[in-house]
């Protein structure tokens, strides 16, 4: 069964019983604990449990993150015997790869697999004019917001990402690249920058999202600044302000259209958090400036929100704001319901934006061939299952 079978108000009560849905605890079966994922403050917890002073957490925190060392036997700075005694209580995680693809583009999508067996997709992006890229790391297994033409959407079973597997992500990334040590400072690198862009709402699952990324920013660990993480929204707005003042990281918002009545449609979270509130949490969000400019994503759908009125609207909403406005072309999956606009539409609908003094880059979609593309992400198991 296709979950397109499904009747309106079954889907509602699976993804409303879904979306209460918590990830696996951080215990394995065998009583060993993952220390990926545990805050600073939760490692020193940890070890004082274990009988071991702060330090203790202090260097562990550098194998772990700095390092990138998965092997307790190799955290050299620590003797032989308490070597052997974090092992036994302990490992330092990752998810399984469960598939790893590359794009005729060199964009790679891995599947990782977690504990109870869901996954998710994570995508690498490199940036073709310089030695360095994106990661796309997913927040949830699916997405309970339906929007219309995102395939992660339609995926019927959805829960939260912990911590751990949402840094466990980026980590396994760079584990495939070999990009442990991390640099100090702001050294360019391949896996340069992140954005919360893949499977799932990351304000819908704000707190684990915030702990990964609190991790991430850390200093004396992976030390990506928050200026090279940017999440993506498509409106929560009371979660925009706390990431705004928690986190500081980039903001992008998931517009895609320019009334509330065909928002509402698209974006069905719109219902909830119209467009008016969404623009006045933008103008709210701290930091915004010109150097760190808001990102509206615009998906172009043909004859749908692409026509040169929809565009003069667009600027006329976001009047004030420091933004840029990433079109992108809507990108396809089986049974989706819209076409892509065309070259010439697209081309239009930017030239309006940018004479209005937005920055308006057409997004080109990358690792197509690999359905690796934004909106294109599914766990492969919900494809086997449901097409
Ligand atoms: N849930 C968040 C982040 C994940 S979606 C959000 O909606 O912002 C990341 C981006 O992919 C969003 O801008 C989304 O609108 C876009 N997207 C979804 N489906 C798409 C598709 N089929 N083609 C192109 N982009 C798509
Ligand atoms: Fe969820 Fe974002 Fe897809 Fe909408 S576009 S269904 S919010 S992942």
């Amino acid at each position: 069964m296709s979950v397109t079978d499904l009747t309106a108000a079954e889907r509602e009560r699976i993804l409303a019983k879904a979306a209460h849905f918590s990830p696996p605890d951080y215990v394995l079966s065998d009583g060993r604990r993952d220390l990926v994922g545990l805050s600073r403050e939760e490692l020193v917890a940890e070890m004082d449990a274990f009988g071991e002073k702060p330090f203790r957490a202090k260097q562990l925190w550098h194998w772990i993150y700095h390092q990138g060392v998965r092997d307790f036997s190799a955290m050299s700075s620590i003797a032989k015997p308490l070597q052997e005694k974090l092992a036994e209580r302990f490992i330092v995680g990752r998810p399984e790869v469960a598939t790893d693809q590359l794009s005729k583009d060199d964009t790679r999508k891995f599947l990782f697999r977690f504990r109870d067996h869901e996954a998710v997709e994570t995508v690498y992006i490199p940036d073709r004019r310089e030695d360095r890229g994106a990661v796309c790391i997913s927040s949830q297994v699916g997405c309970t917001l339906s929007c219309k033409f995102c395939h992660t959407g339609t995926q019927r079973l959805a829960r939260n990402l912990s911590a751990a597997e949402i840094v466990g992500q980026f980590m396994a990334a760079r584990d495939a690249y070999g990009e442990w040590p991390s640099p100090r400072g702001e050294t360019p690198r391949l896996l340069s920058t992140i954005v919360l862009m893949g499977m799932g709402e990351p304000l819908y699952n704000y707190e684990n999202v915030a702990k990964a990324m609190k991790i991430i920013m850390d200093n004396e660990g992976i030390a990506l600044s928050r200026r090279r993480i940017t999440l993506s929204t498509s409106g929560v707005v009371p979660m925009m302000d706390r990431a705004g003042e928690e986190l500081g990281v980039n903001l992008a918002v998931s517009l895609h259209a320019v009334t509330d009545e065909l928002r509402d449609e698209i974006v069905p979270l719109n219902r909830k958090y119209p467009i008016k509130e969404v623009i006045e949490a933008c103008r709210r969000y701290p930091g915004a400036s010109n150097a760190r400019r808001i990102t509206f994503e615009y998906i172009m759908l043909r004859g749908v929100n692409d026509s040169e009125a929809d565009a003069r609207a667009l600027v006329k909403l976001i009047a004030g704001l420091p933004a840029k406005v990433n079109l992108i072309p809507f990108n396809p999956w089986p049974g989706s319901a819209y076409q892509p606009s065309t070259p010439e539409q697209l081309k239009k609908f930017a030239a309006i934006v940018m004479n209005a003094g937005y920055a308006s880059p057409i997004r080109t979609p990358r690792g197509r061939d690999i359905l690796a593309a934004c909106g294109q992400l599914k766990s492969a198991m919900e494809k086997d299952a449901a097409e």
